[in-house]
């Protein structure tokens, strides 16, 4: 069994996968060929945003949608520590500080209102309140830029982050890796804030054959800004260099690999939909695991089926049943980013999130993909629910 099946997908596909591949071959545009504008045309209308702008991965695309923001040294970048290391390895290149903010138990998402407590936190200096960085005095750093993260493919809480971001003048970038094709509301991920990203790894719901990825923004200054830093500070012409830019171009046989699976992705994201109502109606019946929880108005893209087994324990045994039956799992993320190594320097310490460092020891996910059927379904759960 597999975790996440490419190949049900590619055998649907693979007659226009070979098409828009020799396509490139034949035209030899391997950088900027007429596939890029052409996925950036669609994606950005389906988004229903003005700009997309087509780049090298998800990270390089979150990095860009920093620089575009100005983030830089001494200011300070809220997001969560429940998510990818991609989120706050960006903000610490820049020469930025991640501030981490709790989670919510049910979505895994930014917090709202610990957002709002830790900004003005961060305002006035701190001691008291949540949790902040400790390497630099609170005073010393002025809050900047929002990242949320749409974990596992739900949305986060944009209407309130972005009331909340407004109200401290602040910027809110959508981390959207993980989550292109879900909703709320009207609108779909990618336009759910000022600037957005998202990311073309493989095994993301629209996923390429390599490292690609996306910025999105109804903003023409915003746009204007992604455009010269895709491409080393680019000013009126080729060299001419008005900014420190990165090389953040997609390749042309990417866009070709996207543009034939963006074609079925709508019907994936439906067929998605059924895997997770089943998984859901399985899982009533046990009781025994805590099943995703999806916000009134929201469809997720199921990047992930995510449950919380009763504590670290329990999902042990629970992964050794799967894994003797030869079902794969996963868990995201086993630590949340303020005890990872690379962010000591920030000097958080253990128990100062408590909701991100409860789901790391419990959650874990289930196979996901719009492939998964009924009958499979079935044994997986009977497998969680057997003895062996
Ligand atoms: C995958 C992911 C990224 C990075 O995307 P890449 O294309 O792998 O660089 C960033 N943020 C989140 C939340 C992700 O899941």
């Amino acid at each position: 069994m597999q975790f996440i099946d490419l190949i049900s997908q590619q055998q649907r596909i693979r007659e226009e996968i070979e098409n828009n591949i020799r396509a490139v071959l034949d035209h030899g545009n391997y950088i900027g060929g007429p596939e890029i504008g052409e996925l950036e045309q669609r994606l950005s209308e389906y988004v229903g945003v003005k700009h997309a702008l087509a780049c090298s991965s998800g990270t390089d695309a979150l990095l860009m949608n920093l620089m575009a923001c100005g983030v830089g040294a001494g200011d300070a970048v809220l997001t969560t520590p429940f998510t990818f290391v991609a989120t706050a390895g960006t903000i610490a290149l820049l020469g930025a500080t991640p501030v981490f903010v709790d989670i919510q138990p049910d979505t895994y998402n930014i917090d709202p209102d610990n957002l709002e407590q830790t900004i003005l936190a961060l305002k006035k200096g701190g001691p008291a309140g949540p949790p902040l960085p400790r390497n630099h005095p609170p005073a010393a750093l002025t809050p900047k830029a929002i990242v949320a993260v749409d974990l596992f493919g739900q949305p986060a809480d944009y209407g309130r982050i972005n009331a909340i971001a407004k109200s401290h003048g602040l910027k809110v970038i959508e981390d959207a890796a993980q989550s292109f094709g879900a909703t709320n509301g009207e609108k779909r991920a990618c336009g759910l804030s000022q600037i957005a990203c998202t990311s073309f790894f493989p095994a993301k719901p629209l996923g390429g054959y390599g490292d690609a990825g996306m910025c999105f923004t109804d903003d023409d200054r915003l746009y204007d800004l992604l455009w010269s830093l895709k491409i080393h500070g680019r000013g009126e012409d080729k060299y001419d260099n008005v900014r420190i830019g990165i090389n953040g171009r997609m390749a042309s046989f990417q866009a070709a690999v996207l543009l034939a699976k963006f074609a079925i992705f709508p019907d994936e994201l439906e067929l998605r939909q059924e895997v997770a109502a089943r998984y859901d109606a399985l899982l009533a019946a046990t009781g025994d695991l805590a099943k995703p929880h999806i916000e009134k108005g929201c469809i997720s893209a199921w990047a992930q089926y995510s449950v919380l087994a009763r504590d670290s324990d329990h999902r042990e045994k629970l992964q050794k049943k799967l894994a003797h039956n030869d079902i794969p799992s996963a868990i995201y993320y086993p630590k949340p980013l303020h005890l990872q190594k690379a962010f000591a320097y920030l000097r958080y310490e253990r128990g100062e999130f408590p909701v991100s460092e409860d789901c790391a020891d419990r959650i874990f996910s289930l196979p996901m993909h719009p492939y998964l059927d009924e009958k499979t379904q079935a044994r997986i759960i009977k497998t969680l629910n057997g003895n062996r």
